[in-house]
């Protein structure tokens, strides 16, 4: 019988043949856009730190001052003890700024995926993916017991050939896509699934991660009325740590009794939540940080004579696993930071190096970014 460790070795040896082995690096990013990663000073391109937050001193004073004053912990999990008075603040913030009636924080935009697809579908209901669907989506449609179809990416048409074949078979159905696809960088045709949801009595759940903080002067990608659930991150825009989701106040109350991952799971520390309200409080008085970011991005992409960015997220496709992995060691050596994104994140043959755009770069950095990536397409 082999041992626990043959048996990992083995399985580490099937993913470095494909490319597809990760390794961890010690990354000080104290001074974003640069960073220090195995020893070497480097621009980030790799960061989802989308305003600089994450290091403004004013968010760090006010995750500072909430340790202060609630503790490093939050010592239990919301229902028990661990529901500090920030998690009502934040809440509140979230929910005035996104148009909807309540909030809900959750311990990332992970849990908060698994929390509230697996407490509103189950046995018996239905699922329909966008097929570029974060992981994090689609392992709350395996959690919740439903069944899960998947539609071509961004093709409402095709969403709507599975509604009519499949919806009357299901009790309940979900709808699953991003405001901003997170390795593509696209934005999700949010408008014609919210229709089709209407029309086939169906729920659409809008994923925001990489749209809160850029879009819209910085209200996100999931504004537009018939939208019931909009969910995000603080970690991206946000600079800080958990997740959250807007909805009526009747889904809020439901998800605080049914949501698994919201109930059995430590509060998030004071800190997170002190982090993220003074990072709101800065978008709200700086809606053009977003703006500033997408024109990073628009930069890179007209230097580069590629489509016209719609977000911060630029992919420079490369194809193979391993001619991506070279072209980001490539830049590395010329001081720049964009990573591999590699199968099975992505669709084998689509490896590519992953640009995100910060309203801290400057011009400069762009353009030398964009002149690098520049060799590398033409290789
Ligand atoms: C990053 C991300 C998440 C997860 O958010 P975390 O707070 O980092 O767990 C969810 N959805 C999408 C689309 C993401 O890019």
């Amino acid at each position: 019988m082999p041992s626990l460790d043959d048996c990992v070795n083995e399985k580490i040896a099937e993913r470095k043949a494909k490319n597809e082995a990760r390794t961890l690096s010690v990354t000080d990013r104290r001074d974003f856009p640069f960073v220090i990663r195995n020893g070497k000073r480097l621009i980030s391109f790799a960061c989802n730190d989308y305003l600089g937050l994450s290091n403004h001193p004013e968010v760090i004073a006010a995750a500072r001052d909430a340790a202060a004053r609630y503790g490093a912990g939050a010592g239990a999990s919301r229902l028990i003890g661990g529901n500090h008075p920030l998690y009502a603040e934040l809440e509140h913030a979230l929910a005035a700024w996104k148009g909807m009636q309540a909030a809900l924080v959750f311990g990332s935009g992970y849990m908060a995926n698994l929390g509230i697809i697996s407490a509103l579908v189950e046995e018996g209901d239905l699922i329909l993916a966008d097929k570029l669907a974060h992981a994090c989506m689609i392992d709350g449609a395996r959690l919740s017991g439903a069944k899960l179809l998947r539609f071509a990416h961004n093709d409402p048409n095709h969403a709507a050939d599975l509604l009519e074949k499949h919806r009357g078979t299901y009790r309940n159905c979900l709808m699953l896509t991003e405001s901003v696809f997170s390795m593509d960088g696209d934005l999700g045709a949010i408008e014609e699934l919210s229709a089709l949801a209407n029309r086939h009595d169906a729920w659409l759940l809008v994923d925001d991660a990489h749209g809160l903080g850029l879009l819209n002067e910085g209200k996100g990608g999931s504004n537009s009325k018939g939208i019931e659930l909009s969910m995000g991150t603080l970690s991206k825009a946000l600079g800080s740590y958990g997740g959250y989701v807007c909805a009526s106040r009747a889904v809020i109350d439901y998800l605080i009794s049914a949501s698994r991952p919201q109930i059995f799971t430590t509060g998030l520390p004071p800190a997170a939540i002190g982090a993220a309200l003074a990072s709101l409080a800065v978008i709200r008085r700086e809606p053009e940080r977003g703006e500033m970011a997408l024109a990073r991005a628009r930069q890179f992409t007209d230097t580069l004579g590629m489509r016209s960015a719609d977000s911060a997220i630029i992919p420079v496709m490369v194809g193979e696993a391993a001619k991506a992995l070279e072209a980001s060691r490539a830049l590395e050596e010329q001081g720049i930071w964009a990573p591999a994104i590699r199968p099975p994140t992505v669709p084998p043959g689509t490896a590519r190096l992953r640009f995100s755009f910060s309203a801290v770069h400057t011009e400069d950095q762009v353009q030398q970014a964009a002149m690098l990536a520049k060799t590398i397409i033409q290789k």
